[in-house]
């Protein structure tokens, strides 16, 4: 495995509850990363020698400001190149921005803010605008990460020029929320997952349990259990109960493996994905968790 991009979930916790989440971020979800955490997994990092990119995300990081600050500094310390995501809630104005951004200064190669009308009520954010400002006059590098909205809900004109973003994949909380509204397709098309690469992973997100997951949900180890160089070269795709049925024959296999029920149609293809994880989670409970990826106690 070329894994190349560690994204720490520094928290679940969020200021948010947006409908598009893959991680269910709420001000009512439990999980925080601590320093000596962060610590110990950057240099887990370090001894696998193929990480480039460390990135702190959530959640939103910002919401846990010195430890986020330190985190930056630690990963960037080991010669990591590190992106932070956030919602820019905290960017009153570019001054203020300013002052949020100014410890992160000469330390972060990349500063993404999530912007878009299921964020805020417009598309780019007077937030996103601040963030923009501050970090160009800090010399930090930033863009901003726009999604669209699923068919139905309407749509507005673009501005700015995202990098990532784009369709919704309904999975998480859009799974639950969102996918109705959009148009669906024949469950058994979803032969493939088209996001992720699931038999050699070059990035995975690492949550604040220490749970290393390949996409948002599935899990592959406990970096507070086995170090990461052990998880990685540990990894057998074929063998891993819902990776191998997905290696196989996408979402779709994982119905027709496990005979679960299903409906006709579903969104995309992680809409698909996520219905079934979450009708497997009692048989696999030790891969497909934690339960703040699943929503436990908010739906
Ligand atoms: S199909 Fe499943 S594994 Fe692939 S990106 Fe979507 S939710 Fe993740």
């Amino acid at each position: 495995m070329n894994l190349t991009g560690l994204h720490f979930l520094l928290t679940y916790r969020c200021t948010s509850e947006c409908d598009h989440c893959f991680v269910w971020g709420s001000p009512n979800q439990q999980g925080v990363f601590t320093l000596e955490r962060i610590e110990q997994v950057l240099d887990q990092a370090r001894e696998l020698g193929t990480i480039e990119w460390v990135f702190f995300e959530g959640g939103e990081p910002f919401l846990f400001h010195p430890i986020l600050v330190r985190g930056v500094h630690a990963a960037a310390a080991r010669s990591f190149q590190v992106g932070v995501v956030t919602n820019g809630y905290w960017a009153t104005t570019a001054a203020d921005a300013r002052a949020w951004l100014e410890p992160l200064a000469g330390q972060l190669n990349s500063l993404s803010v999530s912007t878009d009308e299921l964020h805020y009520e417009e598309r780019v954010s007077s937030e996103a605008h601040h963030v923009l400002e501050a970090s160009k006059a800090l010399g930090i590098p930033a863009d901003m990460i726009l999604c669209d909205l699923p068919d139905g809900v309407g749509s507005a004109p673009r501005r700015g020029e995202p990098v990532e973003g784009g369709p919704i994949m309904y999975r998480g909380r859009a799974a639950v929320k969102l996918a109705a509204k959009a148009p669906a397709t024949a469950w058994n098309t979803f032969d493939e997952c088209p996001h992720e690469e699931l038999d050699d992973p070059g990035r995975m997100h690492l949550d604040p349990l220490g749970n290393l997951h390949l996409c948002q949900g599935i899990i592959v180890g406990n970096l507070f259990e086995r170090p990461l160089k052990e998880i990685v070269r540990g990894y057998k795709p074929k063998q891993h109960p819902i990776v191998g049925p997905l290696l196989k024959g996408g979402p779709a296999e994982l119905v027709r493996h496990y005979g679960i029920a299903h409906a006709d149609a579903y969104a995309d293809a992680c809409h698909l994905c996520y219905s079934s994880r979450v009708a497997l989670r009692p048989r696999f409970g030790d891969v497909l968790g934690p339960g703040q990826m699943y929503g436990e106690g908010l739906a």
